[in-house]
């Protein structure tokens, strides 16, 4: 038997080389991390739902002509997604002010932001993930103009399409992170949606109560955070009323309990 070659390992997934040339195997982690890996746990079951929830917004995000990494999820932690060169830059789409943008500019969390704002930061964790300006990706080439267009009319959309899934189960979608990689056809390359939407990256307040159902709960001790992405599936309908999730057999799971 041979042994899956790691392609890289980061805070919150492992890669693994796919079964075929262009493919990666991405496997979803319990572990968490906040302030640049200076706070480290792990949150019970994370890695389960996240891989559920990110399948179910990729595929949905698929039908809407959103092009995106995902190809198919494998069991209960992986999934099977394209390999992509992925581009330098987190994109971060704001509705409500919360976070960095709240601490950087002394704007008030909660406060509704008069339009959509894209923040750009610079993908490097030595460097803490700077805030860049877009005039940084074209002087260093990180993306070209071309690219840009493409990803910020990307993250509109995806912004567009998740508030109003999100607000149809009376949660709001304060901020998120997306990344997204380079594909290549011969000498032409295409930009798509890579990474995953999970609450490990998005900021979801519910409507009514205000309270946070995201890893604001890890990154602030505010405890309940498996209860938390828990409640953020079960309202998207991937879990059972009992909390496991449906219609899904982890098979790694499931050989270790057979000492296989
Ligand atoms: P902020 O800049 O306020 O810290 O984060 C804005 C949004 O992007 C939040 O929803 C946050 O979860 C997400 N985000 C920003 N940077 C990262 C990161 O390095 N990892 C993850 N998982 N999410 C991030």
């Amino acid at each position: 038997m041979t042994r899956r070659r790691q392609i890289y390992e980061g805070k919150a997934k492992i890669l693994y080389e796919g079964p075929e040339p262009g493919t990666l195997i991405q496997y979803f982690k319990d572990d968490a991390t906040a302030f640049n890996a200076q706070k480290k746990g792990t949150i019970q079951g994370k890695g389960v739902i996240n891989n559920r929830i990110s399948e179910y917004v990729f595929t949905r995000l698929n039908h809407i002509g959103v092009p995106n990494h995902f190809i198919r999820r494998l069991n209960m932690r992986e999934q099977l997604v394209r390999q992509v060169e992925i581009i330098p830059i987190e994109v971060v789409v704001r509705n409500v002010a919360a976070g960095s943008i709240s601490k950087r500019l002394g704007i008030p969390e909660g406060e509704m932001l008069p339009h959509t704002l894209i923040e750009y930061c610079y993908k490097d964790d030595a460097l803490g993930d700077p805030l860049i300006a877009e005039e940084h990706i074209a002087c260093f080439g990180w993306a070209s103009n071309e690219e840009m267009q493409d990803i910020s009319a990307m993250a509109i959309r995806v912004n567009d399409f998740m508030a109003g899934m999100f607000a149809a189960i009376n949660i709001r979608l304060v901020d998120f992170k997306l990344e997204f990689g380079r594909i290549w056809d011969g000498d032409y390359s295409r930009v798509i949606l890579a990474d995953e939407i999970s609450p490990d990256g998005c900021r979801l307040w519910d409507m009514t109560s205000g309270e946070k159902l995201d890893k604001d709960r890890f990154r602030r001790d505010l405890g309940g955070e498996e209860e938390a992405y828990q409640e953020v599936a079960r309202r998207l309908g991937l879990l059972q009323d009992d909390g496991s999730p449906s219609e899904v057999l982890d098979l790694s799971q499931h050989r270790k309990l057979r000492g296989k």
